[in-house]
């Protein structure tokens, strides 16, 4: 191992009492938690790259916000500046899938490259082309996201990527993970204390691993357009890559907000934790 990624997970908004059965399988009915959104800087060199981009509350990423009931927010560009990253020095955006709280922000970051699963972005056109009794599919998706693409597309930013790819960029390795969405991917990073996983949507709590009582039995989602199926499949790759240790695992939606991570920086009571 080469490469030594440095990472921190930001946190740029939050939704209110959001019911967690409504996510995840078997969860209790009355249990809700303010759950944090976030993406991943990771830097290494000359290369500063993001996992996945947050979300501009501006337009529709507004009307997506209010729609989905996510009250707290700060721009994710204030947050990346409080780590001294601006705009046009953000490399390579990775992308762990379309969903509005994940890609919203490309539009921010000219000069971007752009890495998502092939399958990922053309099931979203096929889906969103649709009838309208299909709505349930893309009820996440904001049009104006897969705009932005296509326009990254017509200025080559964009890298359609086909599957699993190791050193996708030196040290940073994507993983097909599909269930939650059709063409999911996970990343892995090659850091200071080993290997450590990005896992998207295709987990929302170390209960999708542990199981429910730590009895190892894998927890699907409930929010899930791709089947239970191939969501197990997913977390039972993602546990092979973490070797069993959820502490080299990265929530996305950590309702814990990464407790075990030290806090680096706080603005508006959003946090940035150092994860390498
Ligand atoms: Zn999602």
């Amino acid at each position: 191992m080469t490469n030594n990624w440095d990472v921190h997970v930001i946190e740029f908004a939050r939704s209110k009492q959001q019911r967690m059965a409504g996510l995840i399988h078997g969860a209790p009915p009355d249990e809700v938690h303010d759950l944090p959104f976030s993406f991943v800087l990771a830097r290494d060199g000359a290369s500063t790259v993001l996992v996945d981009s947050g979300f501009m509350r501006e337009g529709s990423g507004e009307a997506m916000s209010r729609k989905f009931g996510i009250p707290y927010w700060i721009s994710p560009l204030r947050m990346l500046a409080a780590m001294d990253v601006a705009p046009e020095n953000v490399t390579d955006i990775v992308l762990s899938h379309a969903h509005f709280d994940h890609m919203g922000s490309i539009g921010e970051f000219p000069k971007a490259h752009l890495h998502i699963q092939k399958r990922e972005l053309l099931s979203w056109h096929e889906a969103i082309a649709l009838p309208k009794q299909f709505g349930f599919l893309t009820e996440i998706i904001n049009p104006d996201d897969l705009r932005r693409a296509f326009d990254a597309a017509v200025e080559h930013r964009l890298n359609l990527v086909d599957g699993d790819v190791d050193d996708l960029l030196p040290g940073l390795h994507v993983r097909l993970g599909n269930g939650h969405t059709m063409g999911q991917q996970f990343i892995i990073l090659d850091t200071a204390r080993g290997s450590l996983v990005v896992s998207g949507d295709c987990v929302y709590s170390r209960r999708n691993l542990c199981g429910y009582n730590h009895d190892g039995v894998y927890v699907p989602l409930t929010n899930a357009i791709g089947s239970a199926w191939d969501q197990l499949k997913t977390i039972d790759r993602i546990n092979k890559a973490i070797k069993g240790d959820l502490d080299r695992l990265i929530i996305l939606h950590d309702a814990e907000r990464w407790k075990a991570m030290p806090v680096v920086k706080e603005i508006e009571g959003f946090c940035i934790v150092k994860v390498s």
